[in-house]
């Protein structure tokens, strides 16, 4: 039991604690799973290790009347009296470090997201840039990106106030979600400005995602009395080119994205890696 509260101990995070917690327990009660659930800030994490097995046995994980989680462990064969004891007290001595590590989740999930839509921050899409640019370099894979930038949206705001501002950026945070690939990945990287990370996307292809948001952002009709509200949006795409670090990359989009401005918005405008 010391082992085990001196392990879970040596770090805050959640998964590595459901790694040593499922290996601390298979060496006193065999199990073939350990499953853990939990929503933490809005969104779910789920933990899985092994296979499953026809027998179960589920906890809810509470402290202080907070809940922190469902844990449940699988296996072959029955579990016995004595093993669910073994169990319940092992869970009992997880329970501090699993709600400090549900905490520390819980704010480093706030520092990366963005509390107006829910989408992940422009701290998010750095730290993503920057990976995409290690395995664009290492694996000669191709990544796109796309800044899309709402249209006049200074005059929403001003003509139809800062609520129904809010709410178009809410609406066209989930159309952007909903006009991309599960694998792509939405930021709001600034006040009226999202980025698309496209992973194995050419130009050609993250030129038609573009235009496709567009599309999606161009339907969003908010209805104030006697005016339905919409909105249109810029897109600016540059494709990574090899050895290109992540400013250097942002900036060619942002580029494009001014020249689509410049073309009188509600366009895309690409930044050609060979002109
Ligand atoms: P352009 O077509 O050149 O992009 O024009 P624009 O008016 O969209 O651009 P500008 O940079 O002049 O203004 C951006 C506006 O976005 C002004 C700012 O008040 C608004 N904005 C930024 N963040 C938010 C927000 O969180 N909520 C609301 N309602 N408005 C916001
Ligand atoms: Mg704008
Ligand atoms: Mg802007």
């Amino acid at each position: 039991m010391t082992r085990l509260t001196r392990r879970l101990s040596t770090t805050l995070s959640l998964e590595d604690q459901l790694a040593i917690l499922a290996g601390e327990i298979s060496e006193i009660v065999p199990i073939d799973t350990l499953n853990y659930r939990h929503q933490i800030g809005g969104t779910d994490f789920v933990f899985s290790s092994g296979m499953g097995g026809p027998h179960r046995c589920e906890y809810r994980l509470n402290l202080e009347g907070e809940f922190y989680g469902t844990l449940s462990l699988k296996r072959r064969q029955k579990f016995t009296e004595q093993e669910l004891e073994a169990i319940e007290m092992m869970l009992g001595a997880a329970i501090c470090p699993i709600r400090n590590a549900c905490r520390f989740h819980a704010i480093e999930h706030a520092a990366l997201t963005d509390s107006l839509t829910g989408t992940p921050n422009k701290r998010a899409m750095d730290t993503a840039l920057q990976q995409a640019c290690r395995l664009s370099d290492r694996h000669g894979d191709q990544y796109s990106l796309i800044l899309c930038d709402l249209d006049h949206f200074k005059a929403i705001n001003d003509n139809y106030g800062h609520i129904v501002g809010d709410h178009l950026l809410k609406l066209a945070a989930c159309e952007l979600e909903k006009s991309v690939r599960s694998s792509d990945s939405v930021y709001r990287f600034g006040g009226e400005e999202f980025a698309i990370l496209l992973p194995h996307t050419g130009e050609l292809e993250a030129r038609n995602v573009a235009d496709r948001v567009r599309e999606y952002i161009g339907n969003i009709a908010i209805n104030c009395g006697d005016i339905n509200v919409s909105v249109t949006a810029s897109c600016g795409v540059a494709t990574h080119l090899t050895g290109e670090a992540s400013d250097q990359w942002l900036a060619r989009a942002d580029e494009a994205l001014y020249r689509a401005k410049d073309h009188g918005r509600n366009c895309t405008r690409v930044f050609a890696s060979i002109s």
